[in-house]
């Protein structure tokens, strides 16, 4: 790239801190990334405050070290912990407002944010009241922060019948305005069980309109991902990592160019993988398989989006035409629509 030599602020020209700089600046859609899972440390404090009574300290530096990632048996902890903060619709909007703050300070222009609609069900909280709530966040994000925020409801694998029914109740009757997307998260193992009720409540997803986007080949094997694809009508994968273990699975993603959603703080995080070093994003790449870069549950994994992209960069050696081409990805497999997408791109090309 031509142009003027980057500075660091020491006065010295490093190519790092050039490199650092740029993916801040780079304009960037966030694809994979969970409602809860996205609540930062000022996101709960304004939530423990509201709801002292639960075990989430309600003072910001023990918070930061409860918040502390350590393991994956304490990332629990902490997630069930915020999960019993969200107990009213208000809540639910407090924290979309609070992941859109987070990702606008890191110029991400749209999310595709994966709400459970069930475990607020679940918490008491009727379906309209939870439409409004995140139908109102929507405005708030875009009017106070610029930043478009749609939303995929996904179900709770792990509650079989009663999460895909709760889930795809949701969807069709009370959809927010916003809603592009249907999915399916949580234990991967808990799936077959329950398959056809899960195919139906796609099929009954994809007829009302809504892009097939479940997670699978996390934490199992290739099979599940083949199932997503044939039983589910997959438009995107979640994550999809096991993929690499199937040959003839590798074709068919690199002949359909199906969009993956490579998280990969996440899978070392949650044990899937060994390291960041391990991890088979650059082999993924070098098959020729459309990859997108994303966050999954960041303050809780200690990342962002601009720390996948820095993991990018200086874990797996990616230049910046690279990292320009994940953002690209990201666009081209969102649900943008044309004007949108022009927009994100014209500006990711204006940095190049
Ligand atoms: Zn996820």
């Amino acid at each position: 790239m031509a142009g003027p030599v980057p500075v660091s602020f020491a006065g010295v020209p490093t190519e790092t801190t050039s490199l650092a700089a740029f993916i801040d600046a780079l304009p960037k859609v966030e694809l994979h990334v969970h409602l809860v899972g996205s609540a930062s440390v000022p996101t709960v404090l304004e939530l423990a405050r509201r709801h002292p009574d639960g075990p989430v300290p309600v003072d910001e530096r023990e918070l930061r070290a409860f918040y502390a990632f350590r393991d994956f048996p304490h990332f629990a902890e902490v997630y069930e912990a915020v999960s019993g903060l969200v107990r009213t619709p208000e809540d639910v909007g407090t924290l979309v407002f609070g992941v859109a703050r987070d990702l606008a300070a890191q110029n991400v222009r749209y999310v595709e944010l994966t709400v459970t609609p069930y475990t607020h069900q679940r918490a008491g909280m009727p379906m309209p009241a939870i439409t409004e709530a995140l139908d109102h966040a929507v405005r708030e994000a875009r009017d106070r922060l610029g930043v478009r925020v749609a939303y995929v409801f996904d179900i709770p694998g792990e509650f079989g019948a009663a999460g895909a029914r709760g889930t795809i109740d949701h969807a069709l009757a009370h959809p927010p305005e916003a809603l592009v997307g249907f999915g399916i998260g949580g234990i991967e193992q808990c799936r077959p069980p329950h398959r056809d009720a899960f195919r139906d409540a796609f099929a009954a997803a994809r007829a009302a309109g809504l892009r097939s986007l479940p997670h699978a080949g996390e934490m199992t094997g290739p099979e599940t991902i083949w199932e997503a694809i044939e039983g589910l009508g997959a438009e995107r994968i979640g994550h999809g990592i096991s993929c690499m273990d199937d040959p003839r699975l590798i074709a068919h993603l690199r002949e359909t160019q199906l969009p993956l959603e490579v998280c990969p703080t996440s899978n070392v995080c949650t044990g899937q993988i060994a390291d960041l070093a391990a991890h088979p994003l650059p082999r993924m790449l070098e098959e020729g398989l459309f990859v997108t870069l994303n966050s999954d549950d960041p303050p809780m994994f200690d990342t962002t989006l601009t720390g996948e992209y820095r993991v990018a960069a200086e874990v797996f050696g990616l230049d910046r035409a690279a990292l320009a081409a994940l953002a690209r990805n990201a666009v081209i497999a969102s649900s943008l629509d044309d004007a949108g997408r022009k927009a994100i791109t014209g500006e990711i090309n204006a940095l190049l």
